[in-house]
């Protein structure tokens, strides 16, 4: 799979929600993605995979900051492979980038809950970030992740 397709043109609306994806995803699949640099208007990112022989992954993503939206926005290169196997989580190698934006929907409600923001501002930004989920995205999407998500820390 091309996991280059998956991750283009995602958009952030805050640099740790970026991160927190980029690291999870990346991990979810069986590599590390580090900072290489960044400055204002982007973040590159490389993997950290490093051969025995000590030769460095190619393998990079940048986020491209838009100072008129106010936003991040991932951009990879077609021909951007790694040069190592990765293992390719099971269920993003049948998951259409649309229900992985689901998934990632969801982690990006628990993580803006985590951080504080109240439910009404996650649907403002949501739907902002994801217009695709307009529809989707309502009070009550937001109410009953954030109640999954405090179930399953209970259960923990
Ligand atoms: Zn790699």
């Amino acid at each position: 799979m091309n996991t280059s397709k998956i991750l283009d043109n995602q958009e952030f609306n805050n640099k740790s929600v970026l991160n927190h994806f980029i690291k999870e995803y990346s991990n979810k699949n069986g590599f590390n993605m580090v900072i290489k640099n960044s400055n204002s208007k982007a973040i590159y990112y490389i993997c950290d995979y490093k051969s025995d022989n000590n030769i460095r992954c190619n393998f990079s993503i940048v986020a491209y900051h838009s100072n008129l939206l106010d936003n991040w926005k991932i951009k990879t290169k077609t021909d951007n492979n790694h040069n190592h196997n990765i293992d390719l989580d099971i269920n993003n190698n049948t998951l259409s980038s649309q229900s992985f934006n689901k998934q990632n929907l969801i982690d990006n409600i628990i993580l803006m809950y985590k951080n504080g923001f109240k439910p009404s501002f996650i649907e403002i930004k949501l739907k902002n970030n994801y217009p695709v989920f307009k529809n989707l995205i309502s009070k009550k999407f937001i109410y009953d992740n954030i109640r999954n998500f405090k179930k399953r820390e209970k259960s923990r």
